[in-house]
């Protein structure tokens, strides 16, 4: 059933734990996230980010990711990731999107207050929630670029919490979209100071990669949504070559069942990390 990023956002605080956004751009990924989701019995945010858009056109991936979320039978939440301009956001939510997020952190500081407030009344109107970022997240998403990670300043953070209409907000504590150049390093210190400085939850960016252990301190330290899509693309890459590479008949029914098959094996242990980010406590 369809929810909203603030509603699934509640409950992750109530059980201080994380939801799982997981970028789905075709519809055998979409299919094994449900799956996912369905099997686990968990609530998960499809979304889809702008400068994904080339390939998985909106016209046709929102109405999908949509109608995947209304028939399934846990709350998924369907979300813009990266909204870059107001124009965007207003097409995500004419086609009944749950959430969106404007990416306002390429301008300085009062204008990306000035166009997130602008987004957030276009959402709140259809009723659905609002995310922004602050800092710049490193690797590529929302552009073209190849953006070098800086970290959000603390006292910018929460003067901007204050002063925005949103249910959450992005910081960059040295995480990265794609593929990390090495191994990950992120600031914990920055993000519990940010977390101490910020009401809304927090969102983490980039998350392909990361460690388990990682993931959840970041839960630990206020990170309330995980954003998913490098892990995924890449299982139903390697599934797929697998298939290909076996003996036998090949067929295309085949080769799509592996694939969601993968991505939900790659989403299934996402949501266990992110649902017991204290372990010991869950085994006793
Ligand atoms: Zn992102």
């Amino acid at each position: 059933m369809l929810a909203t990023m603030q509603e699934l956002l509640a409950e992750a605080e109530l059980n201080q734990n994380a939801v799982g956004a997981f970028t789905a751009p075709n519809l055998e990924i979409a299919a094994g996230i449900v799956r996912a989701a369905q099997e686990s019995n968990t609530p998960v945010i499809l979304m889809i980010a702008e400068g994904r858009m080339a390939h998985s056109p909106l016209h046709l991936i929102g109405p999908m990711l949509v109608e995947a979320a209304r028939c399934a039978n846990v709350k998924i939440c369907v979300h813009l990731d990266h909204g870059l301009t107001l124009d965007m956001v207003k097409r995500a939510l004419s086609y009944g999107f749950t959430s969106v997020m404007f990416d306002g952190s390429r301008y300085d500081l009062e204008e990306n207050i000035r166009l997130t407030n602008e987004a957030a009344r276009l959402a709140r109107a259809c009723g659905a929630s609002v995310e922004a970022e602050l800092g710049t997240i490193g690797g590529r998403e929302a552009t073209d670029q190849d953006e070098s990670i800086i970290c959000t300043d603390v006292e910018q953070i929460r003067e901007f919490s204050q002063r925005v209409d949103v249910d959450a907000i992005a910081p960059a504590i040295g995480n990265a979209h794609g593929h990390y150049k090495g191994k990950p390093h992120l600031y914990f210190d920055r993000l519990q100071q940010i977390h101490e400085a910020v009401a809304q939850p927090l969102v983490l960016h980039g998350g392909s990669g990361i460690s388990d252990e990682d993931f959840r301190k970041c839960i630990r330290l206020g990170m309330r949504k995980i954003n998913i899509a490098t892990a995924n693309l890449d299982a139903m890459v390697q599934a797929s070559q697998r298939y290909l590479l076996e003996d036998g008949e090949h067929t295309f029914y085949g080769l799509n069942e592996r694939i969601t098959e993968a991505v939900c094996a790659s989403t299934l242990h996402c949501i266990d990390v992110f649902r017991h980010p204290d372990p010991e406590k869950h085994l006793s």
